[in-house]
């Protein structure tokens, strides 16, 4: 922990007061060095907060309104991505918590227009996780098509919203987990998946789609056995290790391997009013600011049930 002066918003800026900030699987990746990014910094991108002091020009937000900051921190606006409403792919993005400081903080700058603000329905804590766990997790879900059987490997804070919402739409969620993971598994049947497994065993039935959310490369093969003609298999995370070789027929029949790369804010705005809607319950287990890197280590080892949440 070190203390520093409280930041000042610029043209277009919030500066927010945080009240919860989410821990995501790619924080680790940062602190471990699997993503490189400039370093030092604040990292988190699941932020909760009030806004604090508006910037110069800010008419979205005024003081006090709670907002949320997600992974996307700012795009340029004018690359051949942003221009065809792919701005999750941008060319000069920013990220919170990655290029620029994020929620691992009392407090934190954000630029407004990024910001979304925070359905009634959730509190400080149960919102945080929404949204990268959740936005994330919803983009995953788009793109895995509108198949109805739905594998999802890795069930932590990502799936177990992802399920929520895909039981929801009516779909079959076959979830997989760490073999014996005896509470990741309890977890997802209390959630509705229609079955649930480890890692390495065989589903009930055949997979319109897979969602990969473990950093394990060996479930894309793995996922992809399962896939039906046609069917997908997402990989949901930041960073994978590699993915092992595996047969052409395996892949043949017009099956496809696609990776999620960020959000747009459409993307936020669709999730954040569906989550409201059914309402999503998210699973959530929180630590003081000052035990970051406990919650961190607990996340590593696969103890943390839903999603961890620091609170300054
Ligand atoms: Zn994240
Ligand atoms: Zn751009």
């Amino acid at each position: 922990m070190i203390e520093r002066p409280v930041p000042e918003p610029g043209p277009g800026e919030l500066l927010i007061a945080i009240a919860s900030c989410g821990i995501c699987r790619t924080d680790l990746h940062i602190a471990d060095g699997d993503i490189e990014g400039a370093l030092p910094i604040v990292p988190g991108h699941e932020v909760i907060g009030r806004v604090a002091v508006l910037g110069a020009g800010v008419d979205r937000f005024a003081v006090g309104d709670r907002v949320g900051v997600p992974w996307l921190g700012r795009t340029c606006g004018h690359c051949r991505y942003c221009r065809t409403g792919r701005e999750n792919l941008c060319d000069d993005p920013s990220f919170t918590g990655f290029t620029r400081d994020g929620g691992f903080a009392s407090h934190c700058i954000a630029d407004a227009r990024f910001c979304f603000p925070i359905p009634e329905a959730f509190g400080d804590v149960e919102a945080a996780p929404l949204f990268c766990a959740g936005l994330i997790g919803y983009r995953s879900l788009k793109l895995a098509g509108e198949g109805e059987a739905l594998g999802v490997y890795g069930f932590g804070a990502a799936a177990h919203i992802l399920a929520q919402v895909a039981v929801w739409q009516g779909r079959r969620v076959h979830a997989f987990t760490r073999p014996g993971d005896e509470p990741a598994q309890a977890f997802a049947r209390s959630l509705g998946c229609a079955s649930v497994q480890g890692s390495g065993d065989s589903p009930p039935e055949q997979l319109d789609a897979a969602i990969i959310f473990a950093p394990v490369g060996a479930l894309v093969p793995e996922a992809l056995r399962h896939v039906r003609k046609g069917g997908r298999v997402v990989c949901g995370g930041i960073h994978m290790s590699d993915i092992p070789s595996f047969p052409y027929r395996d892949l043949w029949g017009e099956r496809s391997i696609l990776s999620v790369a960020n959000l747009t804010r459409a993307d936020g705005e669709e999730f954040l009013s569906i989550a409201a809607q059914l309402p999503v319950t998210t699973r959530t287990q929180s630590f003081p600011l000052g035990q970051a890197n406990e919650a961190l280590e607990l996340l590593r080892a696969g103890r943390i049930e839903g999603a961890a949440v620091l609170r300054p």
